[in-house]
C-alpha cells in the first residue's frame, strides 16, 4: 500500500490550483499572456506559502505548446516531461547545500548550451539568500544580461540576505501567509477528498497551528490522518499535536482577567496533564491576551485571524474590562514568560507569574495614585515639625481616609468638625486628598480646623481644635499677628508641610517669594515645577493656606521662564503640554513606581476640575 503524502498529491499543477496569492498568481499569468515575463524572478515569504510551486508552474507556463490565460496546459510533451520531473534543462538548486562560487560556477557553464527537449532552461533556486557573496557576485553578471534561453526563478524566506544588487535584477514577488478562510476552504475540500469529515473546531485549529503555511497545513492533516479514525475531533487534534486546549487557554485567560488564582493554577495543572510545551502554551495564552486587545481597538478586526465563535467568546470577554487593564496583565504576562524561560523552576515561576497578575489592581487614575501617594508621604515624612509628629496616627486609620470624601458644603462646616474626634482631624491635612486634577479634591472647608499661630500651640492642638474654629474667610478680622511674606515664607512652607506634604515641597522649588499689589508672586525657573501647584484646586487650597498663615487674601500669581500666569488658569499650556508634564512630574513618577502602576489616563480641562 503506497500513502501519498497530501503535500505531494495535492500539488497545484496550475495557477488556478494556488491557494491564496491571488495577486501574485494574476500578475504572473498576465506577463505570460503578454510574452513578458523578466528573465529573473525572485519569490519571497514564510515557509509553505507556495514559493517553489509558483516557481515550478512558471517553469512549465513558459515552456508549454498549448499555453491558455497564462495556465499550463500539463497535457504536451514539455509540461509532462516537466512534472514527471525528468527534464533535463530545468534545474533545480537548493541554495542551502550549494551555496559556492564553484556551483555557480558549473550552473554557468550548463546555461551557455541551449536547451535540449524543451524550448528553455530554468533555473530554480530554493534558499537563494544561503549564497555566499561570491557565488552571488558569481550569478551576478549572468543576471545583468541573461541569454534568452534562460529563466530565472529564486525562492527565498529571507528577502533581507539577499544583496541588493541581486534584488535590483530580478523582479520581486512577495508571497503572503494563506488567510485562515482560503487555508480552511482548502484543507475541508483535501479532507472529503480523502473521504474524511472533520469537525469544525478541528479544522479551525489545524488552520490556527499553520499560521498561514499551506505546506504546515497539509503536514499536520496528514498526521491528524493517520491517527486513522474517519472523523476527527477537536480532541485529536490536540493528542495528535501536542496542543493545549482553546478551552484550558481561554479558562485561564478568564481567571486571570477576574482574579480568580485557583481556577487559574488548576487551568496550568491540566496544561502540565496534557504534557504540554511550556513555551508553546505561554505564546497561546499571550496570542489570547493580544486578541483580547485587538477586540478592544477600533478597526482592528482584520489583524484578528481566529475563527468566528472563538472570536465571538473574546468579544464578549474583552467587554469586561478596560484596554489598560488588559494591556497592563499582558506586559505582566510577558515579562513574567520571559523569566521563565531562564528560571530553573518554570512552572514554579509562571505560577507566580498567575498571582501576581491576579493581584495587580486594575489600572487606577492618576488622580488616584497622587491621593495614595499623600497617605505613604504621611507615612513616611519627611524631617518634620512637632506637629507633624503629634498627628501621627495607626496606618490603618489613615488609609480609611481614601479616597477623599466629597466635600461638604460652607455651611455645614461647623458640624462636620465636630463629628471628627480632634486628633484625628488635626492630621487630615496632609494626606486626604489627591493635588492632582480631581473633583473631589480637598475642600478647605473640610480642613481640620488651623490654629491661628500653629507655631505656638502645637504643644496643645486638641483644645485648640476644639475651643478655637478658625474663620478661613477671616481676612475682615484684624489679627495681631500678621505674618511677612518674605520673612516669614520658611515657616509658612511649614506651615503648609504639615497640611499637604507635596504642596510644601513644591513651594520650596521657588525661586523666590513676594507680597506686591495684593498678589502673592512665585518665581520658579521650570514652568514643570509648579504645574500641580498652578491647578485650580490646588492655587484655592494654597490660597487659603496663605489666608490662613499670613491674615491676607492674596492673589496667587505665577512667574515662570515661559509667562507669567495668573493663578487658577492654565495660561498657554495646551492639554497636550499639560499632560506630559503631569506625566513627568517626579511625584508621579514616584507613585507609578511605588505601586508598581502605570499612568493609564491623564485627564486635563473643564471636565477633570
Ligand atoms: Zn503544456
Amino acid at each position: 500500500m503506497s500513502y501519498l503524502v497530501l503535500a505531494r498529491k495535492s500539488r497545484p499543477r496550475n495557477f488556478d490550483q494556488v491557494v491564496g496569492q491571488v495577486p501574485v498568481v494574476k500578475t504572473l499569468q498576465n506577463s505570460l499572456i503578454r510574452n513578458r515575463v523578466a528573465h529573473a524572478i525572485m519569490f519571497s515569504g514564510v515557509r509553505g506559502v507556495g514559493k517553489t510551486t509558483l516557481a515550478r508552474i512558471m517553469a512549465k507556463a513558459i515552456n508549454c505548446e498549448n499555453r491558455t490565460a497564462g495556465n499550463p496546459c500539463n497535457k504536451c510533451p514539455s509540461c509532462l516531461e516537466i512534472d514527471s520531473g525528468s527534464a533535463l534543462d530545468i534545474y533545480e538548486i537548493d541554495g542551502a547545500s550549494n551555496r559556492g562560487i564553484q556551483e555557480i560556477r558549473e550552473l554557468k557553464e550548463k546555461i551557455r548550451f541551449l536547451p535540449t527537449s524543451i524550448q528553455f532552461k530554468i533555473i530554480i533556486i530554493d534558499e537563494v539568500h544561503m549564497l555566499t557573496t561570491e557565488a552571488f557576485n558569481g550569478l551576478l553578471k549572468t543576471l545583468e544580461e541573461p541569454p534568452d534561453h534562460v529563466f530565472f526563478m529564486f525562492a527565498t524566506t529571507e528577502l533581507h540576505k539577499i544583496p541588493i544588487t541581486i534584488l535590483s535584477r530580478c523582479q520581486r514577488y512577495e508571497l503572503k501567509r494563506v488567510s485562515a478562510k482560503d487555508l480552511g476552504s482548502h484543507l475541508t475540500k483535501l479532507a472529503a477528498d480523502e473521504g474524511i469529515t472533520m469537525e469544525q473546531a478541528a479544522l479551525d485549529l489545524i488552520v490556527r497551528e499553520s499560521e498561514g503555511s499551506v505546506r504546515d497545513g497539509l503536514s499536520l492533516l496528514d498526521q491528524v490522518f493517520s491517527y486513522g479514525e474517519k472523523d476527527i475531533v477537536v480532541n485529536d487534534v490536540i493528542q495528535v499535536l501536542g496542543l493545549v486546549s482553546r478551552d484550558i487557554i481561554l479558562r485561564l485567560t478568564t481567571a486571570l482577567l477576574s482574579k480568580d488564582p485557583a481556577a487559574a493554577l488548576l487551568a496550568l495543572e491540566d496544561t502540565f496533564d496534557f504534557g504540554v510545551d511550556l513555551k508553546r502554551f505561554t505564546t497561546d495564552l499571550l496570542t489570547a491576551f493580544r486578541t483580547l486587545i485587538l477586540c478592544k481597538l477600533q478597526g482592528c478586526d482584520e489583524l484578528i485571524d481566529i475563527p468566528p465563535q472563538e472570536l465571538q467568546v473574546f468579544q464578549d470577554l474583552s467587554k469586561n474590562y478596560s484596554r489598560e487593564t488588559i494591556h497592563m496583565k499582558m506586559t505582566l504576562l510577558m515579562q513574567g514568560v520571559e523569566e521563565m524561560r531562564y528560571s530553573s523552576q518554570p512552572r514554579l515561576s509562571l505560577e507566580t507569574t498567575f498571582l501576581k497578575i491576579i493581584q495587580a489592581d486594575d489600572i487606577l487614575p492618576v488622580s488616584t495614585l497622587l491621593g495614595k501617594m499623600d497617605a505613604l508621604l504621611a507615612d513616611n515624612p519627611l524631617p518634620a515639625s512637632p506637629q507633624q509628629k503629634t498627628g501621627k496616627k495607626p496606618a490603618a486609620e489613615k488609609k480609611k481616609q481614601l479616597p477623599p470624601e466629597p466635600r461638604p458644603e460652607p455651611g455645614v462646616k461647623e458640624t462636620k468638625k465636630e463629628t471628627v474626634p480632634p486628633p484625628r482631624s488635626f492630621s487630615m491635612a496632609p494626606k486626604d486628598a489627591p493635588p492632582a486634577a480631581n473633583e473631589a479634591s480637598p475642600p478647605s472647608e473640610e480642613q481640620p480646623p488651623l490654629p491661628e499661630e500653629p507655631y505656638k500651640q502645637t504643644e496643645k492642638p486638641k483644645t485648640q481644635n476644639q475651643t478655637a474654629p478658625p474663620d478661613t474667610k477671616g481676612k475682615t478680622i484684624p489679627h495681631p499677628h500678621e505674618h511677612d511674606v518674605r520673612k516669614d515664607w520658611h515657616k509658612f512652607i511649614e506651615h503648609v508641610k504639615d497640611r499637604k506634604l507635596w504642596m510644601a515641597q513644591d513651594l520650596q522649588r521657588a525661586a523666590s517669594s513676594r507680597e506686591k499689589n495684593g498678589e502673592l508672586q512665585l518665581t520658579f525657573l521650570e514652568t514643570e515645577n509648579c504645574a500641580l501647584l498652578r491647578q485650580k484646586d490646588n492655587v484655592k487650597l494654597l490660597t487659603e493656606f496663605v489666608l490662613d498663615f499670613f491674615q491676607k487674601n492674596l492673589k496667587l500669581r505665577f512667574i515662570t521662564p515661559d509667562k507669567d500666569i495668573e493663578d487658577g488658569k492654565n495660561g498657554d499650556d495646551s492639554p497636550h503640554k499639560l499632560r506630559q508634564k503631569l506625566a513627568n512630574d517626579p511625584l508621579v513618577q514616584m507613585a507609578t513606581e511605588i505601586f508598581n502602576g502605570q499612568i493609564g489616563d491623564i485627564r486635563v480641562g473643564p471636565r477633570s476640575r
